[in-house]
């Protein structure tokens, strides 16, 4: 068995994820959609329009 703790965790960006949950609200329909910090965009689960992350800092600030 290979000791894999040995290894640095350089780049490994996929446990331990700095993400957080960011609350958005869809500019077409105001249905408040869930999306993670590290993603640029996704999809209103309601109208289905495109809601990004610039909307989301928008509504944030
Ligand atoms: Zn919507």
């Amino acid at each position: 068995m290979q000791k894999e703790q040995d290894k640095p965790l350089k780049g490994c960006a996929v446990e331990g994820r700095n993400v957080a949950p960011v609350g958005c609200r869809c500019p077409e329909c105001g249905y408040e959609v869930e999306m993670f910090s590290d993603e640029l965009n996704t999809t209103c689960p309601k109208c289905g329009k495109d809601v990004t992350m610039k909307v989301c800092a928008l509504e944030s600030s």
